[in-house]
């Protein structure tokens, strides 16, 4: 098969009983509940697209294992080129859905697997390679959508997961069976965890010998006896169950990606989905490829997002008739010089990527951790920008119910009203779409998905070559040899 349509994603989504709960309930169909509608949507999207001419290229390419055309996201990149489309492919996403699509986590951790199992075998002659191999032709087949599960809760942060007073802060196993492992323990923070069909587990951090047993990576099925996803809350999600629609600001996609702790109480995963078991010295590996594949992206999806904020804020410049003040130009270049210096720190690093052992190819850490970096501020800067341009009634417009009201609407109607010629209705969309793409969860998603900003740092300081900045300077300053006079 090898490529399938949102529809068919939906009706997959429909046939697994994962056990979700949400607002202290238990969800019977996610499919079907308004609260997971958007990030339904937009992870179909990633679907859709693919059979779409103007976007086809983009979406599809062709898979290394089987020669079948197949969606980009089950894709292992061979080629700078693959890792370039995937930035374009990010970033004409993010402008159709103007928010998260999910899709991406469990891409990028499929890449870093892949990698990695390879690197294990070389040195321990072990199979995780072909199991692995095994399970992502599935994948292409299915065109399934697999999230990809990292960030333990961690407990306490300055102890190593073997030292915690409460083992389970770590994903780990606790049992070795024939025919498989026992895992308990909690992921947190996971996106598209309650629409995806199942997870790539895989550890958070570097570890030693001592934590052997948090060495652990497999894939789960979202509906495996044991698994419990709970779904975290949003700025305002309570208007997507208020029948409102306007008052979203993003209906169709929502303003954010879903996030859920997911946990693992003590959970079987067979033999052939076991992808690392015990080897604690390629933890960091793991984690640094599927980092650097991640925040790789945050150039591509962020800047689509900010292709529509800015739309959104010059659009409501002119409907409020200040687009063409020359403070208010000057701020939309800025948004945009944001934006595409985003952009071109995804471009850069993904071109200059390069080949692994197992052959596929990865983007360049320390650009892909600039990349991310700047993404921690342009994108507030951006927000900051919008808020200003859009003025305080983004925080204290009436809702569409008192537009909709026979008394007060008509009120509501002049008074927001701007240039003659366009209605209130316009600006109050225009309003609610900024406002949920700059206020509070939407924000914090630039801050810490793909990891906190000190995380970032910490790459850049492993991957700067210090001692060579230093002999640069030391050269030219003649430190440690003779001036020559002429
Ligand atoms: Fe993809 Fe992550 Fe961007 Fe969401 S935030 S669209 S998962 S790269
Ligand atoms: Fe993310």
């Amino acid at each position: 098969m090898g490529m399938i349509h949102g529809d068919d994603y939906r009706e997959s989504l429909r046939r697994v009983k994962p056990e979700v709960y949400y607002m202290g309930e238990k969800i019977d169909s996610v499919a079907d509940h308004p609260a997971f509608i958007p990030h339904i949507n937009a992870a179909a999207l990633t679907y859709d697209m693919a059979w779409a001419p103007e976007f086809e290229e983009l979406l599809t390419t062709e898979s290394h294992l089987t020669g079948e055309k197949i969606n980009l996201f089950t894709h292992v990149h061979h080629s700078t080129n693959d890792l370039v489309q995937k930035v374009k492919a990010l970033r004409a996403l993010g402008q159709q859905t103007g928010s998260c699509f999910a899709r991406c986590v469990g891409h990028d951790a499929l890449n870093a697997i892949y990698s990695v199992t390879y690197d294990m075998d070389q040195k321990n002659g072990t199979e995780y390679h072909k199991s692995f191999v095994n399970f992502l032709k599935e994948v292409q087949k299915e065109d399934r959508f697999i999230s990809g599960a990292m960030t333990d809760p961690k407990g306490d942060r300055s102890l190593p997961p073997s030292q915690q007073a409460d083992a389970d802060q770590y994903v780990h196993v606790v049992e070795r069976k024939k025919d498989g492992i026992v895992i308990r323990g909690a992921k947190a923070h996971i996106t598209g965890a309650v629409n995806a069909l199942g997870h790539l587990v895989m550890p958070t951090t570097s570890l030693k010998e001592a934590d052997a047993d948090y060495a652990v990576c497999c894939y789960v099925p979202v509906d495996a006896p044991g698994l419990v996803h709970i779904f975290g809350r949003q700025t305002n999600d309570d208007r997507k169950c208020s029948g409102c629609l306007m008052d979203q600001g993003n209906p169709e996609y929502g303003i954010v990606g879903g996030e859920a702790l997911v946990v693992f109480d003590d959970v079987f995963v067979p033999r052939e989905q076991v992808f690392m078991c015990g080897e604690y010295d390629f933890a960091f590996e793991l984690v640094e490829r599927f980092a650097t594949a991640h925040r790789q992206n945050y150039g591509g999806c962020k800047v689509g997002l900010a292709d529509v904020l800015t739309g959104a804020t010059y659009a409501l410049a002119e409907v409020q008739g200040t687009a063409t003040a020359s403070h208010i130009r000057d701020k939309l270049v800025e948004m945009v010089h944001l934006a595409e210096t985003l952009y071109c720190c995804s471009i850069a690093c993904s071109c200059q990527g390069y080949a692994l052992p197992a052959g596929n190819f990865m983007a360049d850490p320390l650009l892909a951790n600039v990349t991310k970096l700047n993404v921690t501020r342009y994108i507030y800067e951006m927000a900051r920008i919008a808020q200003d341009i859009a003025g305080g009634l983004l925080a204290t417009m009436p809702s569409e119910l008192d537009w909709g009201n026979t008394k007060v609407g008509k009120y509501v109607d002049k008074y927001l009203k701007g240039v003659t010629d366009v209605p209130a209705e316009t600006r109050m969309r225009l309003l609610r779409l900024i406002e949920g793409m700059t206020c509070g969860t939407a924000l914090a998603e630039s801050m810490h998905g793909a990891g906190s900003p000190q995380a970032q740092r910490i790459m850049i300081m492993r991957r700067s070559n210090w001692e060579r900045k230093k002999r640069l300077a030391q050269k030219l300053a003649k430190i440690g040899e003779q001036p020559k006079l002429v």
